[in-house]
C-alpha cells in the first residue's frame, strides 16, 4: 500500500468493477492512477455474475482476459413462465458466469501489472479543491473518478444527485454446490418476482431473486418455482444469502468540474438486463478518452448514448415484469417463432443494428397480434 499522501493524475474513488476498470483504461492512456476502497480484495457483491458476450469484450479491451478456470461458459438466455420455456442462443460467442470474488481478484491483478497504485481498507472522507481527502489526509489530484457503488456520496460531494428517474428493486442472492443443469442462463418469471439462475462454475450455480418487495427472500420465491426447487432440493449452500438494491436512475449531469461518475454511482440500469459490468467498462474506456482530451463535457454526451440500449431493453423487461398477459404472449410468440427472440437477445448484447431492430419489433408486434 502507498502512503495516502502521493500524489495522481487520476484518482479513483471504488475499487468495485468500475473503478477498476477506470483505473486500466486510465493507465492505458499513460495517465498516473490511484484507486481507494474501504474494502480489501477479493470484494464481493450481490449480483447475478453473468457476463454477456458484449461485457467480455469490452474487459478484453481493458487487458483482462478471464482464465476458463475462474468462469463457467453458457450460450444463451433461457425464460421460463407459468410452465411455458423458450431459449435464444447468443448470435457470437459466448458469456460467462463469473463469481465476483473471481471477477475482482482477476481484475486487481491486471491493474497491478498494469501499474495501478492501491489503497484498500481506505475510505475516502471528502473532496477537495485540490483533490480527495482519504481517512481526512489530502491527496492530491487532476481528475477525481466517483466509482462507488449506487449510494454514492462523491455523487453527492460534488452536487450530482439531481436525477431525472429513480426506480428500486429489491434483491438477494445465493450460491448452490450442484452440477448446472443447463448452458442457458435462466429467467424465471413469477406473479411479482423473477429469479434468475447463473451457472458461475461446473459444481456451482448462483441464485439471484430480484423483486418489489421488501421482506420476501430466496427460501419463500423459490416455492413459486416447482422446477428449480426441485433442483436445488438438499443442496448444500455455497454462500449465504445477501442483499442488494438494484437501482434504476438517470442523472441530469454525470461529471462537473473535475469529478466524473462511473458504474452504479453514475446512474444504473434494473439488474435483470445483467448489462450493469459492461456498462461500466464501457464508461471507462469512453471516460478515459475525454481525460486525454481534458473535455468531460464529452463524457456527457456519450455517458448517456452507452446508456441508451441498456436502459431500452430493461423498459422492456420491466413491462414484462409488470404484465402478467403481455409476458405470456410474449412467451408465446417465441416459442413459435424462435427467431424473435434471437433477434431480441442480439439486440441486447449489442449485436444487431438499428434496422435489426425495428424489424425485430415489428415482427414481434405481428408475432402479439396473432399468438
Ligand atoms: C442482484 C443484482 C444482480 C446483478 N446481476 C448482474 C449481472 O448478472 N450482470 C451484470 O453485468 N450486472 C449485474 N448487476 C449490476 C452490477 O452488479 C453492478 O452494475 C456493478 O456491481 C457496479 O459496479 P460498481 O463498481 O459501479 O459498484 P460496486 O460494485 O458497488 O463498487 C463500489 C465500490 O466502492 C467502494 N466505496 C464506496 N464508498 C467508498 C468510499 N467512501 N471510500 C472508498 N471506497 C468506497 C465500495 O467498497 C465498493 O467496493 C446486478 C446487480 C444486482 C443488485
Amino acid at each position: 500500500m502507498v502512503s495516502a499522501g502521493s500524489d495522481s493524475d487520476v484518482f479513483v474513488i471504488g475499487g468495485g468493477p468500475a473503478g477498476l476498470a477506470a483505473a486500466l483504461a486510465a493507465r492505458q492512456r499513460g495517465f498516473d492512477v490511484t484507486v481507494a476502497d474501504s474494502f480489501a480484495p477479493p470484494i464481493d457483491k450481490p449480483c447475478g455474475e453473468g457476463l454477456m458476450p458484449d461485457g467480455i469484450a469490452a474487459l478484453e479491451r481493458l487487458g483482462v482476459t478471464i482464465p476458463g478456470t475462474e468462469a463457467h461458459r453458457f450460450r444463451g438466455i433461457r425464460f421460463v413462465s407459468s410452465g411455458m420455456s423458450a431459449e435464444a442462443v447468443f448470435p457470437h460467442g459466448f458469456a460467462l458466469g463469473v463469481r465476483r470474488t473471481n471477477l475482482h481478484r482477476v481484475m486487481v491483478e491486471q491493474a497491478e501489472r498494469a501499474g495501478v497504485r492501491f489503497l484498500w481498507h481506505a475510505v475516502v472522507t471528502g473532496l477537495h479543491a485540490e483533490g480527495v481527502l482519504v481517512r481526512g489526509e489530502l491527496v492530491r489530484a487532476r481528475w477525481i473518478i466517483g466509482a462507488d457503488g449506487s449510494t454514492s456520496l462523491v455523487r453527492r460531494w460534488a452536487g450530482l444527485d439531481a436525477h431525472r428517474r429513480r426506480d428500486e428493486r429489491y434483491a438477494f442472492r445465493r450460491h448452490y454446490r450442484v452440477t448446472p443443469w443447463s448452458d442457458f442462463m435462466e429467467l424465471h418469471w413469477g406473479a411479482g418476482c423473477q429469479v434468475y439462475v447463473t451457472p458461475v462454475s461446473p459444481q456451482q450455480v448462483c441464485v439471484a431473486l430480484i423483486s418489489r418487495d421488501p421482506a420476501l427472500r430466496l427460501d419463500e420465491a423459490l416455492q413459486e418455482f416447482p422446477e428449480v426447487t426441485e433442483r436445488l432440493r438438499g443442496v448444500e449452500h455455497g454462500s449465504v444469502e445477501r442483499g442488494a438494491m438494484s437501482v434504476t436512475r438517470k442523472l441530469a449531469r454525470v461529471c462537473k468540474g473535475r469529478v466524473a461518475l462511473i458504474g452504479d454511482a453514475s446512474g444504473g440500469v434494473d439488474a435483470i438486463t445483467g448489462e450493469g459490468l459492461c456498462l461500466a467498462f464501457n464508461q471507462a474506456d469512453l471516460l478515459a478518452d475525454c481525460l486525454v482530451r481534458e473535455d468531460l463535457s464529452r463524457y456527457q454526451a456519450g455517458h448517456r448514448l452507452l446508456a441508451r440500449r441498456p436502459v431500452l431493453m430493461a423498459d422492456l423487461m420491466l413491462l414484462l415484469e409488470q404484465r402478467d398477459g403481455l409476458r405470456q404472449r410474449v412467451m408465446k410468440a417465441f416459442r413459435s417463432q424462435p427467431n424473435l427472440f434471437a433477434g431480441m437477445l442480439a439486440t441486447h448484447v449489442g449485436a444487431a443494428s438499428p434496422l435489426d431492430f425495428a424489424t425485430n419489433g415489428l415482427a414481434l408486434g405481428w408475432g402479439l397480434l396473432t399468438a
